[in-house]
């Protein structure tokens, strides 16, 4: 059993990558803005690309455990780096 002490709204879970055929949701850190053209998205609906199949079979190179995968969803952005705008 994980021993968490953090409210349930603090938790945040991502799919990530660990090896070939074993991709997991793990629970991450809270995103932060790295770069000026950064966002940070509260995501409300995803989904599984084509794409992702060669990932879980282990078909792109430079992937290392843990690696946080995907990129269909959508959601509200919820932060912004100073060089986004509207
Ligand atoms: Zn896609």
């Amino acid at each position: 059993m994980m021993d968490f002490h953090l409210c349930w709204r603090s938790v945040r879970r991502a799919r990530a990558y660990h090896s070939a055929h074993e991709v997991k949701v793990d629970t991450v850190p809270d995103p932060i803005l790295r770069h000026a053209d950064d966002i940070i998205l509260r995501v409300s609906a995803t989904a599984i690309c084509g794409s992702d199949l060669h990932l879980y079979r282990g078909k792109v190179p430079g992937r290392m455990s843990g690696d946080i995968r995907g990129h269909e969803f959508m959601g509200e952005v919820v932060e912004t780096g100073w060089w986004c705008r509207a």
